[in-house]
């Protein structure tokens, strides 16, 4: 039967394995997936837009698995108690089509979005980086916190948001880690301050606007910036003359193209594409004074690599329950008896 994991499935996953251990995995599970990329059939996700925000379904697939996810994007969503990004996906057998996995994916979201950030800072920031602003102190942000603590050495972040409650939600929710000396955070009173002196920048915020956060004077040389939240058509971070003076990579270019701080610019402007990078291709940071941006916004295959990860780990740990989705019958022809219960099941009664 399709195995079905709820936010409490998730919440004793991450209780039993630890969000830094998962978010390590899932990078693992991910640079798996992009060094194998020409097995994979893309695409860009589709979008429905309205003035609130995007609903998208976002599909991959190779020729054992298909996933997909349903993911929305409203940054009023706060203020009416929901969140912003709400997500679920289903990871299915591409030989029958069968579902074998029913998913949250809101908080999975949050750990392969850091998954995939430190994926590209260890291939793009400086390896002496230490400091970090964090722009936007939201849903994503302990996540991207811990996972460049750990994966990149981050020391210091310097964080800011226009709310300064989620400014403190941040600090509170990394105390454990501050207690220990791992982890300094301060909080900033504008963007600007917390830019000063930071050797990446990695900007969380929602705003169905094109907003510009970091401006070209902000910038200096040899940052990395972990650009996550301008991920749809009309909602940016970025001044474009940072991307000008920057090597930009990116996703899915066909993708980041129509959703990306890429949306500001010309046809013609070079990208790389990570799986490029990672797969030896083309290279990552030249030297020290380079100043590169991860145009984040978020592909298909990241989150078949994170279901591939669920699936896997839910199963050895027996974690989740069946969950009837689809029918199984003794006779498959026999859709009207399963309707109206007279033909036997395979499912034994739960
Ligand atoms: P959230 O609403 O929980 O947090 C966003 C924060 O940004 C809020 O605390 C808000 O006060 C703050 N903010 C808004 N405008 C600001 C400004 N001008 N300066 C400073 N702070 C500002 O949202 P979230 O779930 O943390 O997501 C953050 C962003 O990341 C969203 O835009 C979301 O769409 C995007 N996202 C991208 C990916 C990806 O793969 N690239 C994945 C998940 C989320």
């Amino acid at each position: 039967m399709t195995r079905y994991l709820g936010v409490k499935d998730l919440q004793r996953m991450v209780g039993e394995i630890g969000v830094q251990t998962m978010i390590a995995d899932i990078a693992g599970f991910i640079r798996e997936d992009f060094l194998r990329w020409q097995s994979y059939q893309k695409s860009a996700r589709t979008a429905n837009h309205s003035p609130e925000g995007v609903i998208e379904l976002m599909p991959a697939s190779d020729d054992s698995l298909f996933a997909f996810k349903y993911v929305n994007g409203h940054p009023r969503n706060p203020l009416r108690q929901l969140p912003t990004v709400m997500a679920f996906g289903v990871l299915a057998e591409v030989a029958t089509g069968y579902p074998l996995l029913l998913s949250e994916l809101t908080i999975t979201t949050a750990l392969r979005t850091a998954a995939t950030s430190v994926l590209a800072a260890r291939l793009f920031a400086r390896a002496d980086s230490r400091c970090m602003a964090l722009i936007g102190n939201g849903a994503q942000s302990e996540f991207q916190a811990i996972a460049f603590m750990d994966a990149l050495g981050i020391r210091e972040i310097r964080a800011y948001d226009v709310d300064r409650e989620a400014t403190d939600k941040l600090i509170a929710n990394l105390a454990p880690h501050i207690r220990t000396g791992r982890l300094q955070v301060m909080p900033m009173d504008s963007v600007r301050d917390a830019v000063a002196g930071a050797d990446i920048v990695t900007t969380l915020t929602a705003d169905k606007s094109r907003a510009t956060i970091l401006s070209a004077d902000m910038i200096v040389p040899g940052m990395h910036l972990n650009a996550v939240g301008g991920d749809c058509p009309g909602k940016t971070e970025l001044d474009p003359r940072i991307l000008q003076q920057a090597t930009v990579v990116v996703e899915f270019e066909p993708q980041t193209r129509i959703e990306g701080e890429l949306q500001q610019m010309p046809a013609d402007f070079r990208v790389l594409e990570l799986w490029k990078v990672l797969q030896g291709l083309e290279s990552g940071r030249s030297h020290a004074r380079e100043i590169t941006v991860f145009d984040s916004v978020g592909f298909a295959l990241e989150d078949l690599s994170a279901l591939r990860y669920l699936h896997q780990r839910a199963s050895s740990m027996h974690i989740g329950r069946p969950l009837e989705i689809v029918p199984r019958l003794h006779d498959p022809k026999d859709l009207f008896g399963c309707a109206v219960g007279t033909a036997p099941s395979l499912v034994t009664a739960q």
